[in-house]
């Protein structure tokens, strides 16, 4: 699937990455201590699905959370990023829903296996319309916001990240060479809960456009 940066520029989207448990309030809720450093997972690029899009509700699971979140989008190659390079490396900002099957990653904690299932289904990734980093004064001063239904689930400010996108990204990139189409999803709040057949999410984050997608059961 390819996307299109706020500089024109068509790429094809690259890595999903993915951190967990950057919200202490949402560690909290999880009943989990929040790490010393960043947890990071990946998930396809299948996974992604734009404004307007459907999530599909897998057979394999019966207990799918949303979970809002800042996404940096990456536009300029680099690996060992300083986190003083770090915001050069990102083209823009969206909101994001990191949709988890929480029954399968709660089995998957039990038994010691990775998340790739539990947060990698295909359309567990809505990723809402890109604005330029340069319309974005500072990524951990906006407020993420989440309703279903037209009920606020999730409400809260990046400013509670406890690794900031700089840090992310330098982190990151000392594992992995980003690449422009590379997606960070930078972590939930507290809030998160189940969706249903039916179910119509809207996200939004001050300064994005909002991203609204639907839940259906899989057929
Ligand atoms: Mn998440």
């Amino acid at each position: 699937m390819k996307i299109t940066l706020p500089d024109d520029r068509t790429v094809s989207i690259g890595k999903l990455l993915c951190i967990g448990r950057n919200y202490a309030d949402h560690a909290a809720e999880m009943e989990r201590e929040v790490p010393d450093a960043p947890m990071v997972f990946l998930k396809p690029a299948t996974a992604v699905i734009r404004d307007g899009g459907t999530v599909h509700l897998p057979p394999q699971s019966r207990d799918v959370h949303h979970e809002i979140e800042l996404v940096a989008v990456i536009g300029k190659k680099g690996r060992k990023i300083s986190q003083q390079e770090a915001l050069d490396h990102v083209a823009g900002y969206a909101v994001g829903l990191d949709m988890t099957a929480r029954d399968l990653q709660n089995e998957a904690k039990e038994q010691r296996h990775p998340w790739s299932v539990a947060k990698g289904f295909d359309t567990f990734a809505p990723l809402g319309p890109i604005s330029p980093a340069t319309a974005i004064d500072n990524p951990q001063a906006l407020t993420l916001r989440l309703e279903v239904n037209g009920e606020v689930r999730q409400e809260a400010s990046t400013e509670h990240m406890m690794f900031p996108v700089a840090e992310l990204i330098h982190y990151c990139s000392q594992i992995f060479t980003l690449m422009p189409g590379d997606l960070l999803y930078t972590g939930t709040p507290s809030g998160v809960a189940p969706v249903e057949h039916g179910d119509e999410l809207y996200a939004s984050a001050t300064g994005c456009d909002s991203l609204r997608v639907n839940v259906q059961r899989s057929t």
